[in-house]
């Protein structure tokens, strides 16, 4: 199975499922009920339904549009998730609840075939050439032009629909607002925002954008309780002083992590969004002004300190609160 984000990678990205679902919190909060806006219903038929001829369910509220396949009331569900991520991220990244991010509503469309999924590619996305071919292939294809994401969820669990609104959802926004494709973001600030977020308000971490490049899939597979057990698995690590060294996983890019990275990002992450909130919000904030020559490793030092800090901080916090 693979995913990819059609308009800056070339690359496809492979996707592992992970299979459990997830009933604790990832930071010291509790999870925020699903609260959001839930829109309304949209009465006009949509091309999904006219020339694809499948039932689907159609909202629009004030950030987003949904097309899925999930039904009416399911629907409604999903619209509050997605309204709820956009408030809970310009939350974390403290910026005003009513900032708008993008100029037109966000498209998420959603179906639960693959072949579905590829008779709208063929017939409705406006592909060609390449990308084309490449959204054939995949599924979770991320089109900041377009202000669209758009999956399917074949084999996956019946919970990939909320997990993956608030998943992709916080790459959308990420993506906007640091002004960075996802190939220039660092996998932790990528995909660990993204586990976060759904850990956070789907109760799920099912998810995969990025293909594990060190330690295959032997890690997760050797978690008893799935993912759920991470941060278990994290804390060990450090008390065993054998987690994976901070600097390495901070410059892994979003193909380059090993699984006990990606675990440690989602708890840098995690810790961040808890302990050095204003920190986080002005990381990401000083990003898109410094575009231009952008060092992710100067802004890093300069709101967190030195990996050395950073690894002892972190790594204290983890011990007294995992
Ligand atoms: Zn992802």
């Amino acid at each position: 199975m693979r995913r990819m984000d059609g308009v800056v990678r070339s690359g496809l990205w492979a996707v592992t499922l992970l299979a459990a679902a997830l009933a604790l919190p990832a930071s010291g909060d509790p999870p925020v009920s699903a609260g959001g806006d839930a829109g309304t219903e949209i009465a006009e038929p949509s091309e999904i339904e006219s020339k694809l001829k499948l039932k689907i369910s159609k909202r629009e509220s004030k950030h987003f549009k949904l097309y899925t396949f999930v039904d009416a009331e399911a629907a409604k569900e999903l619209m509050k998730l997605a309204e709820q991520t956009y408030s809970e991220f310009m939350a974390l990244m403290e910026m005003p609840a009513n900032t708008v991010m993008f100029s037109e509503k966000v498209e998420i469309i959603m179906f639960r075939e693959p072949r579905n999924h590829q008779q709208w590619v063929q017939q409705l996305s406006g592909y060609t050439g390449q990308k084309l071919d490449q959204a054939m292939k995949v599924s979770g294809d991320i089109s900041y032009s377009n202000n669209r994401w758009e999956a399917w969820q074949g084999q996956f669990s019946e919970r990939w629909p909320k997990d993956v609104v608030v998943h992709h959802t916080v790459h959308m926004l990420t993506g906007k607002y640091s002004g960075l494709a996802s190939s220039q973001m660092k996998g932790w600030m990528y995909e660990a925002m993204a586990y976060w977020f759904s850990l956070r308000l789907s109760g799920t971490c099912e998810q995969y954008c990025v293909t594990q490049a060190k330690e295959g899939a032997s890690v997760m597979k050797a978690l008893k309780g799935g993912v759920a057990d991470w941060k278990k698995t994290v804390k060990e690590q450090v008390a065993q002083k054998k987690d994976p060294k901070m600097e390495a996983m901070l410059q892994s890019g979003l193909n380059e992590m090993s699984e006990r990275e990606m675990m440690k990002g989602w708890s840098v992450i995690d810790w961040m969004a808890v302990e050095k909130k204003k920190q986080l919000a002005a990381f990401f904030k000083a990003i898109r002004p410094n575009k231009a020559k952008l060092d992710l490793n100067a802004l890093m030092v300069e709101h967190f300190g030195s990996c050395d800090e950073l690894q002892k901080d972190w790594a204290s916090w983890v011990l007294k609160n995992y």
